[in-house]
């Protein structure tokens, strides 16, 4: 199950911080949206390759999926990045902080009765 399939409408608020380490760089990015799907954040390395994550999936996964309303990941960046002979892992850590609240929903049991 993705965005598309509807996981979205019960979302009421959702706030994303994206915490992004690496060589020479370190920057906080905050995102108070809800126009997630799709969307990649890319890798602030500029010798990164193939680098960053699906911001959207990573949210659903990781929170919305089970209505979570709180969650805190780190991970590594996924990319390469060319050093003087060969490709290397990008060392770029990327740390999120996700907070979402959630309309209500009505109980099977209300549903039955409305
Ligand atoms: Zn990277």
């Amino acid at each position: 199950m993705t965005f598309a399939d509807g996981a979205l409408p019960t979302i009421k608020k959702l706030t994303v911080e994206i915490h992004s380490i690496g060589e020479g760089f370190e920057r906080t990015d905050l995102y108070p949206l809800i126009e997630l799907p799709n969307y990649h954040q890319r890798c602030r390395n500029p010798r990164c390759r193939g680098g960053g994550f699906d911001l959207g999936e990573m949210v659903y996964w990781t929170l919305l999926g089970s209505r979570s309303t709180k969650n805190e990941l780190s991970f590594a960046c996924s990319g390469f990045q060319e050093s003087a002979q060969q490709m290397e892992d990008c060392d770029t850590q990327f740390e999120l902080k996700i907070t979402a609240e959630y309309n209500d929903v009505p109980s099977v049991k209300e549903a039955a009765l409305a």
